[in-house]
């Protein structure tokens, strides 16, 4: 079992495989987009595998597939299908936003992708594409669609943002009357890739809570998984669940159990560092296995206590690279 300095236990990798996108949530990107990366610049799908093995030998058991949009990378299926076959790693997990996902659900299902998490902020057209600036609504609804008929487990994740789709909240929440979905809440973080300054956010986990509970006053709360980031409820009756994830209140750092590599190879130890290991570097100089893992388990040593903790050490670096750069 790999701990941290803090006796948490790490084993929950998230690998951010490009930074591109197909969409541009305004909360994530500016209107423009991001000063992509070149492709020296991002890991190559051997550069993954290898840093995969080796943090698998040290404790990762559960892999999340992200990005910007994991789907956008040319030869994404080849490279699942070659994840799953590492041993020792029990669970890959996705987040997508489902634009080009629907038709690729059945190869999911083979590959044994273990659940997805599907980013939906509204059931409205219009609003959709006020949010996301592209109008690919029933793309992502094909999507949700394909999961469910294929039996894989789904999230709907929700970024809930004052002004522009808080009117969602219920609606989204109504899935869960007949289907087996999770709809999670989350509130907005500051990792728009510097679009708009973000403040504490409007709409916090307590607002959250107050309005789905003016509508369903039984709501009823369900035990959190082991290293939960939401906080998880039910509506009697229902077939799925709700969740609210208190990303900008970081009620969750406690209990932590996981490491992010971004796509050029940064390796974060908490969302709110600057990067704490340029594992690409690391790896085009020659390290061999053992060296990088002396160098692994050196800065998990030295892992910051919570975001508040890792955001001060930034020393004066603001936070405002893009969640498509950190993989969400
Ligand atoms: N493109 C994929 C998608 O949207 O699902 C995967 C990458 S995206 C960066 C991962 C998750 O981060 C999404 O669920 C998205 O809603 C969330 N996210 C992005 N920017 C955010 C922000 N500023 N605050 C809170 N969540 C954010
Ligand atoms: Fe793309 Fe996901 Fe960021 Fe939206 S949240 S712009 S879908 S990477």
């Amino acid at each position: 079992m790999l701990l941290d300095n803090h006796g948490r236990t790490i084993n929950y990798l998230r690998l951010a495989v490009t930074d591109r996108c197909n969409l541009r949530c305004h909360y994530c990107m500016p209107e423009h987009g991001l000063q992509w990366l070149s492709r020296s610049a991002l890991l190559s799908y051997e550069e993954m595998l290898r840093l995969c093995r080796v943090l698998i030998g040290l404790g990762i058991n559960k892999i999340r597939i992200t990005g910007g949009e994991p789907f956008v990378r040319k030869d994404l299926m080849k490279f699942l299908t070659e994840l799953s076959r590492l041993e020792g790693l029990q669970q890959i997990n996705l987040t997508t936003n489902g634009v080009v996902t629907a038709p690729l659900v059945p190869e999911l299902k083979k590959t044994g992708i273990h659940s997805v998490n599907l980013s939906l902020d509204t059931l409205d057209r219009e609003r959709f594409f006020q949010i996301s600036r592209r109008d690919e609504l029933p793309q992502v609804l094909d999507t949700l669609d394909a999961l469910l008929r294929h039996n894989i487990p789904v999230k709907i994740n929700a970024v809930v943002m004052d002004g522009q789709n808080t009117e969602d909240i219920i609606p989204l929440t109504r899935l869960t009357q007949n289907l087996p979905v999770g709809v999670r809440f989350i509130e907005e973080m500051p990792f728009n890739g510097g679009d708009h300054l973000n403040t504490r956010p409007l709409w916090d986990h307590r607002r959250i809570l107050d309005t789905l509970s003016e509508t369903w006053p039984d709501l009823e709360k369900i035990p959190d998984p082991p290293f939960s980031t939401s906080m998880n409820y039910r509506i009697p009756g229902h077939r799925g669940n709700v969740g609210i994830i208190a990303a900008w209140s970081r009620t969750f750092c406690g209990t932590c159990n996981r490491l992010r590599i971004t796509p050029q190879g940064v390796l974060k130890t908490c969302l709110y560092d600057h990067g704490v290991l340029h594992l690409r570097d690391l790896m085009r100089s020659g390290l061999t296995d053992s060296e990088l893992t002396d160098r692994l388990l050196y800065v998990l040593n030295h892992r910051h206590k919570n975001g508040w903790e890792a955001e001060e050490a930034r020393r004066g670096i603001p936070v405002e690279e893009s969640m498509a750069t950190i993989g969400g």
